[in-house]
């Protein structure tokens, strides 16, 4: 896991192109890297940008061998799409941030070590320009964490209760009120290379629909054909993405283009499973079954983590196409 990262922050250097070839290499072989380790790619590079050479000298060593797992604590139960509304407050207390508030939807808070958290450090009035983001170390007292049960069975995100919870000053990315910054950062990188780790994943699951169903007929076969276009320009996409990236360029609005795709693609491959064998994923029993069953239940949440497919089809209409904004 530490090809392609920068040798300050404990990788071994070289292009993030690497990080890209690694995770297709391994999954290719049947090990694909676990859904938790891409918050290594979702959150770091924020950090990176924005953290100080201390904090990444202190925290990243131990994100990039596994040894400490990251959260990402945005959403608040009336802040989603709209992060610019969130309410969890930061109080200055000379040297630390006096934090109180509500996330939900933190996923592996159960296990993380540290959040990468928006607060209000600000007043609401200034929507955005009030946020800012701060490493949280997640023994910190007054955090409470609440497992919460998706419809997988698995309690893989959680409600994340703050009280009068004391963050150093020195845990801020970027400057007071620089959230915005740090949370576009986040989300471009949650909305591509994340994709591309998935794309990785999802070849391998066409083949299995390939190798394990059996199409019966001409419609079944474009199923197929469709969830093999699906995945391929999603590839496509995010390896232009990766350029981008390696190039030095930040990723900006396009990757609302990648992460349409991914959603398209995710749903395609485990609605194709579902059409070729009904009894399988509705009815069937052992570690396949169950799997497949997982695997098409969890393609629901690819529309709607990292911003829903509406909020990116806005993006993708004002920022990109330049139509007129949403009143
Ligand atoms: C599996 C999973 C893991 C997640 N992990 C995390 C995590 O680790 N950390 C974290 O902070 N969050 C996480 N989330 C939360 C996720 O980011 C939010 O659910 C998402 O941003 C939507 O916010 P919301 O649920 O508040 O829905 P809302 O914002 O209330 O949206 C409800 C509906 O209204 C639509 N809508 C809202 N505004 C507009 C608009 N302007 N135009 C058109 N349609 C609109 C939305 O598309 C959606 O269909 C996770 C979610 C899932 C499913």
């Amino acid at each position: 896991g530490r090809q392609g990262w920068p040798e300050r922050a404990g990788g071994l250097g070289g292009s993030p192109l690497r990080r890209g070839v690694v995770v297709e290499e391994l999954t290719k072989f049947g090990c694909p890297p676990p859904f938790a380790a891409s918050l290594v790619e979702v959150l770091g590079p924020a950090v990176l940008e924005f953290g100080s050479a201390e904090l990444v000298e202190q925290y990243y060593p131990r994100l990039l061998d596994g040894t400490d797992v990251w959260c990402q604590g945005f959403s608040e139960p009336e802040a989603g799409s709209d992060l610019g509304a969130l309410r969890t407050r930061a109080i200055d207390d000379g040297d630390t941030w006096r934090v109180t508030g509500q996330k939900i939807w933190t996923s592996y808070a159960g296990s993380a070590q540290r959040c990468l958290l928006l607060a209000r450090t600000g007043s609401v009035e200034e929507g955005f320009k009030g946020i800012s983001a701060l490493l949280l170390d997640m023994d910190t007292p007054g955090i409470e964490v609440r497992p919460l049960r998706a419809m997988t069975g698995d309690d893989e995100f959680a409600e994340l209760f703050l009280d009068d919870v004391r963050v150093p000053k020195d845990r801020t990315l970027g400057a007071v009120g620089a959230g915005a910054a740090v949370t576009m950062n986040v989300l471009a990188n949650e909305r591509s290379v994340l994709a591309w780790q998935r794309q990785a994943w999802l070849q391998s699951r066409l083949s299995a629909v390939v190798a394990e169903m059996v199409p019966v007929g001409e419609q079944d076969d474009h199923t197929i054909g469709a969830a093999y276009t699906a995945v391929h320009a999603l590839r496509l996409r995010v390896r232009e993405t990766f350029d981008t990236i390696a190039s030095g360029d930040s990723a900006g609005p396009l990757t609302s283009v990648d992460k349409i795709l991914l959603s398209t693609a995710e749903k395609a491959v485990f609605d194709a499973a579902m059409k070729l064998d009904p009894e399988l994923l509705l009815l069937g029993d052992g570690p396949s079954a169950e799997r497949w069953q997982y695997d098409h239940t969890y393609a629901r949440a690819s529309s709607i983590y990292g911003g829903t497919a509406e909020i990116q089809r806005n993006i993708v209409a004002e920022r990109i196409l330049g139509l007129p904004r949403e009143k």
